[in-house]
């Protein structure tokens, strides 16, 4: 075998080009060399507000002391060690230990993962099975994840065909729409809903529907199954967007913040339910990464500083700060759960033109998976409050700029 030749010369952005794969034909393609708090620094040490999260995950910041202590003192100690689910290992036990603590009766017991998609495969196998019936109700316009079983449960044909075969017997609802919840019957293994849809743009379910379907899945037996994979932890105003409606889950879904800036992701049931994966076969769903202990030491650090700091309070006391883009005249509509907003402006070439104002101001926002005419606003829970209302300030006058 030839070697490529060593060009010694080549900048990571060539390279980055060059060598690792795209994922679109636009990236914005910023060169970070650090992270502080609620601000990226690029190589120029530019500072850049954070005002995505990296989709959701960087809730506490960046670079939080107590989570890289937690992360630099498990490295010390050990990092991979078994496959998932053989050792007895403490980050793991304690992290499950005090998130199900947070969590009611019926949600007591923790199957890790290493990413949202892993864990969300994990769910539809543990309904499949615990039910012994095929059929998985998904709500259109719904994020799930890109590996085969999660991207099967996405609406958008657009987005799934073009990688067929995909998982069969999963069927779509009409989000919010409490006439739809017929077509869930006592075929149905579950239905899987995020409590507040993310990449549609932030879009909440009413309460009402949300109890009508804990209710006829209690009817049929079909297993509620919540993906709180951006909407969970602090974010909506409560710990769990679910509190929000009254009703609690047969499955709950986490990622993203859940590992305080590393790779985890936690299905959570009872143990009677997470039972299923234990016998006939035995090893029925393992994981190599999933639960690292590095990962788990970071979402535990990260857990705590959320719980004893009451983030979720913070949460919904920023939230008002993000109000006065509602009124501009540019914004369509305005939708807001808790610290997360869509700011409709009715166009795609209008959201591209702000984020690219927005980033010669230092400011990074983007767009939704499936809502490329709303501007994404998701900052660390961590942000200054002046820090934030200069930001919003700043977009109110891209806003004004724009025509
Ligand atoms: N569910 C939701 C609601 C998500 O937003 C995402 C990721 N954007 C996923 C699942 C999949 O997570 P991952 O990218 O870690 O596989």
């Amino acid at each position: 075998m030839q070697h490529k030749q060593i060009k010694s010369s080549a900048s990571n952005r060539s390279l980055f080009f060059e060598r690792i794969a795209q994922t679109s034909g636009f990236p914005l393609a910023l060169e970070i060399t650090d992270a502080q708090n609620e601000y990226l620094i690029d190589k120029n040490g530019r500072k850049i507000l954070d005002l995505i999260c990296g989709i959701s995950v960087s809730a506490l910041g960046h670079n939080h002391p107590k989570v890289v202590q937690a992360v630099q003192e498990q490295a010390g100690k050990y990092m991979h060690t078994m496959v998932y689910g053989e050792f007895v290992l403490a980050p793991q036990v304690k992290l499950a230990e005090e998130l199900t603590d947070l969590l009611p009766e019926g949600l007591d017991a923790v199957y890790y993962g290493s990413s949202g998609s892993e864990v969300i495969e994990g769910a539809l196998k543990l309904a499949v099975k615990a039910t012994g019936r095929r059929k998985i109700i998904a709500a259109s316009r719904a994020y799930h994840g890109s590996t085969t079983g999660a991207m099967s449960l996405m609406s958008d044909q657009k987005r799934v065909a073009p990688f067929a075969p995909h998982v069969n017997h999963v069927r779509h609802i009409e989000y919010n729409n409490p006439q739809d919840l017929d077509r869930i019957d006592t075929d149905t293994a579950a239905v899987i809903m995020e409590t507040i849809q993310a990449e549609s743009g932030v879009k909440a379910a009413d309460i009402d529907y949300m109890r009508a379907l804990r209710k006829k899945c209690d009817e049929t037996g079909a297993l509620l199954i919540f993906d709180e994979i951006q909407a969970g932890m602090c974010r909506t105003g409560r710990f769990f967007a679910f509190e929000h409606f009254g009703i609690q889950p047969d499955i709950l879904v986490l990622s993203k913040a859940f590992g305080g800036g590393m790779p985890l992701g936690a299905l959570v049931s009872s143990q009677e339910l997470l039972h299923v994966f234990t016998a006939n076969p035995i090893l029925g769903h393992i994981t190599t990464f999933g639960g690292h202990p590095v990962s788990c030491a970071a979402g535990l650090a990260s857990l705590r500083i959320m719980r004893d700091e009451r983030l979720w309070d913070r949460a919904a006391r920023l939230s008002a700060c993000l109000d006065p883009l509602s009124a501009h005249n540019k914004v369509k509509e305005f939708r807001k759960f808790g610290f997360w907003a869509a700011v409709d402006l009715g166009s795609m070439d209008l959201v591209l033109k702000v984020v690219e104002k927005a980033l010669k101001k230092g400011m990074l926002v983007d767009w939704f998976l499936f809502n490329d005419h709303s501007l994404r606003l998701c900052p660390p829970l961590i942000i200054g409050e002046d820090v934030l209302r200069d930001a919003i300030d700043g977009l109110l006058e891209i806003l004004d700029e724009l025509h």
